[in-house]
């Protein structure tokens, strides 16, 4: 794998990757990932108060939301009482987020909770919604992160973000999720698609092995269906803490989306 001659990607092909991003937002091909409401996978999980993540009562929590396209995962988040921040490369992205978010966090829809909370939130507290038009693999953006004492998100939200990355950008996807998650933060993934082979190109590219190959076995990401394995040594900077099949996911998971929690390893 280390000797694949496409390891380290030309800085050229990932400028032009990014602009293809750009130029899908402005020609309006949005459509391509929109789903048009948050996850049902990560308001469940986060209804049910999970235990591993972490607790600070005398503030908020933060979260990211890195390539959060129109924003509803980030509003989402915010309803729930957390301050987010939401990235994306695209200018045009930032502003159809903010003006999603004026509407959304002052009449909230009721997507934004789950079955049985459909009333309303679980929480009277409202955190701040906040997008930057910046790059992920560049620490820039992150200067206008307003957060006393930052060291680091609570929660990190990947969806379909994983998936939109050339397969050469992977490794450089996990030291940058191990540099802006807190110490007892929680990287959260819902994985997409796991039903799409791994030889076919993308984006989106299949995924299927390759959260486990980059965060727990330490691996480039780079892998095929015939070698991957969970076996094997565990050099990862990442531990996973939970890993299961949501009841309730996007019809074009097709069953098969895999919601994955990890923590830096001590
Ligand atoms: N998660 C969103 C969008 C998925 S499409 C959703 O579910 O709707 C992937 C998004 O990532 C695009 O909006 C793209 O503009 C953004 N993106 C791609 N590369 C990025 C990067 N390096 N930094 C920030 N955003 C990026």
């Amino acid at each position: 794998m280390a000797m694949d001659p496409h390891a380290q990607v030309p800085t050229q092909l990932i400028s032009h990757f990014s602009s293809g991003w750009i130029e899908l937002w402005d020609s309006d091909q949005t459509h391509f990932w929109d789903r048009g409401k948050p996850s049902p996978a990560l308001i469940d999980w986060l209804e049910s108060q999970p235990e591993v993540l972490p607790l600070h009562p005398n503030r908020k929590l933060t979260a990211l939301v890195p390539g959060c396209g129109k924003g509803y995962d980030v509003v989402m988040l915010a309803l729930h009482g957390i301050d987010v921040y939401g990235l994306e490369l695209s200018r045009k992205g930032v502003e159809i987020s903010e003006a999603y978010a004026k509407a959304e966090l002052a009449r909230p829809s009721s997507y934004n909770f789950a079955i049985e909370n459909e009333t309303g939130p679980l929480t009277s507290v409202i955190g701040n919604a906040k997008f930057l038009e910046g790059d992920f693999f560049k620490t820039n953006w992150e200067k206008r992160v307003a957060i006393d004492g930052f060291q680091g998100f609570d929660l990190i939200y990947d969806y379909t973000f994983l998936c939109a990355l050339l397969p050469e950008m992977r490794m450089d996807w996990g030291r940058r999720m191990s540099e802006l998650l807190s110490p007892d933060g929680v990287l959260v993934c819902l994985e997409f698609p796991l039903h799409k082979d791994l030889k076919l190109p993308g984006p989106p590219w299949g995924v299927k092995g390759v959260y486990w190959n980059i965060l727990s076995q330490g691996g480039d990401g780079i892998i095929d269906e015939e070698t991957a394995s969970e076996e094997g040594q565990l050099q990862g900077k990442f531990k996973r803490m939970t890993y299961f099949k949501p009841a309730r996911m996007y019809e074009n998971g097709k069953g098969t989306d895999m919601f994955s929690v990890w923590k830096l390893r001590r």
